[in-house]
């Protein structure tokens, strides 16, 4: 077994820094069919190969390499090598001391390699199972419609992810057993703009929309669910403010260093264009 395991470990190393080279965010056709064609080319020579069409429309077909033995129980294996990185932000593998960084090397290009190392340690023990197949879709992190592959494979007798888990709170390597639910809802606010000076009632602020959509949401979430992964990282805005007998652009830079001091602002340097555009009005 661990003479096994260090045979896995040795192929992984290598085939990982191949597959994490590749940029291929969800929906990028070109990237996914080069990630699938490394997949295929590191499967175990006696892997038949199968591409059937992606859960969602538009995307490279998915891949399923299937080993057929003389036993009777039927495995699944399942994966995805789409990354949440686009191709501008993609970063190859580096190693940083004994780690391996690089886009997509947790989720889940490391369980991909991983798992066609179990499938080549399996060939070699084909009593020991009537099928196992590795089925590795290409639009895992997005995906909006149902799993196109659910009935083919709703009778296997196991189905395992190498998609990777967090350590129980004990620090010890642990199985998940079972994953939350996501969903994403995309908020875009039309607010009705109207003067700020004469007649402020009368607008409608889409920032407050937001705001109003994004705590309604965050405070909607089931108990041990937790908002979405990608939480949005820049949300630009240019903030006014008008009042009577007020130096208005004081108030906005006080405001803002008090952000800045209770650590919820960050300041980005002097630039006029991002400054806020604060002027003191009589
Ligand atoms: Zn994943």
């Amino acid at each position: 077994m661990e003479q096994v395991a260090a045979e896995i470990a040795r192929h992984a190393e290598r085939e990982l820094e191949a597959l994490v080279s590749v940029s291929s965010p969800s929906g990028d056709v070109p990237g996914a069919e080069e990630a699938v064609s490394l997949c295929a080319a590191f499967a175990p020579a006696g892997a038949e190969l199968e591409r059937v069409p992606c859960s969602t429309k538009g995307y490279a077909p998915d891949l399923i390499l299937r080993l057929t033995g003389t036993g009777s129980a039927r495995l699944l294996l399942i994966g995805h090598l789409d990354t949440v990185v686009s191709n501008e932000s993609h970063r190859p593998l580096e190693r940083t001391g004994d780690r391996l960084v690089g886009s997509g090397t947790v989720d889940m290009k490391g369980g991909v390699v991983l798992a066609i190392g179990v499938m080549r340690a399996l060939e070699q023990l084909p009593e020991r199972f009537a099928e196992v197949s590795l089925l590795l879709v290409n639009d895992e992190e997005w995906r909006t419609e149902g799993l196109a592959h659910a009935e083919r494979f709703a009778s296997v007798d196991a189905c395992l992810c190498f998609e990777a888990g967090q350590l129980a709170p004990t620090g010890e390597e642990g199985v998940v057993v079972k994953r939350k639910a996501a969903g994403t809802l995309r908020v875009h606010a039309t607010g009705r703009s109207a003067h700020s000076g004469s007649a402020p009632d009368r607008g409608a602020n889409a920032l407050l929309g937001l705001a109003a959509a994004a705590q309604a949401v965050a405070a909607a979430h089931a108990p041990g669910g937790q908002r979405e992964h990608l939480v949005a990282q820049v949300a630009p805005a240019a903030l006014g403010q008008r009042a009577l007998g007020l130096d208005v652009g004081a108030v906005l830079v006080e405001l803002f260093d008090e952000l800045v001091d209770a650590g919820r602002a960050r300041r980005l340097g002097l630039d006029d264009r991002h400054a806020p555009a604060a002027r003191s009005t009589p």
